[in-house]
């Protein structure tokens, strides 16, 4: 596993109302962009700062995550990069990748860790001291599990927890709003939670992205990585239950918020 060495460059690109277009630098003037839902508002960025795309880098499927890939493909040449296990429904892969493989992209590589879940064939990718998590981390929340059971959700979820907590978490979605007030109605009396909600209103009132987030914050305030701590489970009323039981009702609750 490659240890996060130096601090990565990334700068979003929204699209889509609350979709992220990660952006980071492969070489001068070259760009990688993760989960181009849209290829319109990643061009504009590219002919503003004077660059090309080299690679794009897929989580999964989804057309929010994917929609504009081909397009950009086309215009720059950049090579796609998504996981094998669902080549058949992503845009055609110029790269093929499983958990554990290291790709290079110019003058920097990315590690792939398999996250199924949200998706079955979900991957995640971890450059320098930057994980791009797609749809299963948010801040303070998870991906809906729509293929996956919550036993092999929490088990992409412990794999990402043992990455250094320092390591930036860079999610598709805008959702850290919602799910701190989900958080927050499972622990109203957090002084935690209380002091984030007036930063997170101030960034949302500027329109700044509440994003990166980090797995050091995140193990300590995001419901979904809290399912082992005994004294939250007793708040949630889930004492009896076993951590990933816990998980299981969580997400189901966070469902119908
Ligand atoms: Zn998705
Ligand atoms: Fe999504």
């Amino acid at each position: 596993m490659i240890m996060p060495q130096e601090a990565l460059i990334v700068e979003p690109v929204q699209i889509l109302g609350d979709n992220y277009v990660w952006m980071f630098a492969s070489a001068k003037n070259q760009y990688v962009a993760v989960d181009p839902g849209e290829a319109g508002p990643v061009k504009q960025w590219l002919s503003a700062n004077d660059s090309s795309l080299s690679h794009i880098l897929l989580t999964h499927h989804h057309g929010d995550h994917t929609g504009g890939a081909d397009e950009l493909k086309r215009e720059y040449g950049a090579k796609i990069v998504g996981s094998r296990a669902d080549s058949r429904r992503l845009p055609q892969l110029d790269i093929a990748v499983e958990d554990g493989d290291l790709i290079n992209l110019v003058e920097c590589q990315a590690e792939v860790i398999a996250t199924p879940g949200h998706t079955i064939g979900h991957v995640v990718y971890m450059v320098a001291d930057a994980l791009f998590v797609g749809d299963t981390l948010f801040s303070l929340g998870c991906g809906r599990l729509f293929e996956g059971t919550p036993g092999v959700m929490w088990q992409s979820l412990q794999k990402i927890q043992t990455l250094p907590g320092t390591t930036k978490i860079y999610p598709a979605h805008e959702y850290t709003m919602t799910n701190h007030g989900f958080a927050l109605s499972l622990e109203p009396d957090s002084k935690a939670l209380l002091t984030l909600q007036s930063q997170l209103m101030a960034m949302n009132n500027n329109d700044i992205p509440t994003l990166p987030t980090t797995l050091a914050h995140e193990k300590m305030l995001n419901p979904f990585l809290r399912c082992e701590d005994e004294q939250f489970a007793k708040k949630t009323g889930l004492e009896a239950k076993t951590p990933i039981e816990r998980f299981a009702v969580l997400r189901e609750r966070r469902n119908h918020y």
